[in-house]
């Protein structure tokens, strides 16, 4: 690989950037290079991968370090903590220096033979092109339904539009990169954020693959968690909802009380009822009330985040194999 490298080496040739999340990843890292390897020599480009790591326990450092020492084009960024994939996505991306990057995960999930065609279609001027699943394997029954929920919903509601099925997996131009950066959010949902950053668009379908060895490192507290980032910075719908199911209640309160209090009054009130609608009313009340703390809480955490305003990220080590490309001044 290093000799494609080198003997492809042109100053105009585009370069491009593969960036890839990991923790925990030391059975699937060897074939995972490997397999970008084939997909990326015949192409002709110069490339280079960044490996975002989490510190893991296992050997997916050392072995990455190996890899490096064997002349692989790799960038290893390796984080002073574990921050989690959101966050290392944006590291990576911050550190590539390709003219189109192109975002995987480490498992294999994403078959990175999909890479030569995403090029393609950059070849051909989109700027973000969006790999979709048309299938997922190896997956939990109950998180595929919930993942399909969740991009049904997003897709309703958010202000940006976000193709439905996409995950992280995408090509995106340099530009696109520059512009995302300048979303310093603590919650980085890429996906709404590159929806929100626009460019020219296109998606391509793909089967998603079972995990090449190990298990997901995301829960599905954690899978949530994502999700919850994707809806609440990008959508006004939570809160309207809100207000408008805590606004009805209340008049469709105000009305049967009414009601209530003419039928009393015409009709004697009787000794039990009363106390049975009071209970659901405060039941009910307690409820919205809930909710609203709910929902507004989400909003107010996110902007204390922000304003605390500290570094996205920590890197503890940079290391890089001898001969990579380096950014040229802007
Ligand atoms: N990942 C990470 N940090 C974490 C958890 C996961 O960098 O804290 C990486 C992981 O190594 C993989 C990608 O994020 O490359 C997706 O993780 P995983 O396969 O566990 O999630 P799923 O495919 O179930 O969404
Ligand atoms: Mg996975």
């Amino acid at each position: 690989m290093s000799e494609v490298q080198s003997s492809k080496f042109q100053p105009q040739s585009p370069v491009i950037s593969i960036v890839i999340p990991l923790y925990r990843e030391e059975k699937n890292v060897v074939p995972l290079v490997d397999r970008i390897g084939q997909v990326m020599a015949p192409l002709g480009y110069l490339w280079e991968i960044v490996f975002a790591l989490d510190p893991s326990p296992d050997r997916t450092r050392e072995v990455i370090m190996d890899l490096i020492a064997q002349g692989n084009p790799i960038r290893l960024l390796t984080f002073s903590r574990r921050i989690g994939k959101p966050l290392s996505l944006i590291a990576g991306l911050d550190h590539a220096v390709g003219d189109a990057c192109v975002i995987i995960d480490a498992d294999l999930q994403d078959p990175p033979e999909l890479i030569g065609e995403m090029i393609q279609k950059w070849k051909q001027g989109y700027q973000v092109v969006l790999a979709q699943r048309t299938s997922r394997k190896g997956e939990n029954f109950l998180y595929l339904k919930a993942a399909q929920a969740f991009y049904r919903i997003l897709e309703k509601i958010s202000e940006v539009p976000v193709p439905r099925d996409t995950g992280d997996y995408r090509l995106l131009d340099a530009r696109v990169v520059k512009e995302l950066s300048t979303f310093r959010e603590r919650h980085g949902f890429l996906r709404g954020l590159t929806a929100a950053v626009g460019f020219k668009t296109t998606v391509i379908p793909y089967e998603r693959e079972p995990r090449y060895s190990g298990k997901t490192q995301i829960s599905f507290a954690g899978a949530f968690d994502i999700a919850l980032d994707g809806i609440v910075p990008f959508s006004r719908v939570p809160v309207r909802l809100l207000l408008f199911t805590g606004a009805s209640l209340a008049v469709i309160a105000m009305v049967l009380a009414l009601l209530w209090i003419i039928l009393g009054v015409l009709t004697g009130f009787s000794d039990k009822w009363p106390f049975v609608a009071l209970g659901l009313l405060i039941t009910e009340l307690s409820g919205i009330v809930l909710t609203g703390m709910g929902i507004l809480g989400e909003y107010l955490v996110r902007s204390y985040e922000e304003t605390r305003d500290r570094p996205l990220y920590i890197i503890d080590t940079l290391e890089e194999s001898a001969g990579l490309p380096r950014k040229g001044p802007d």
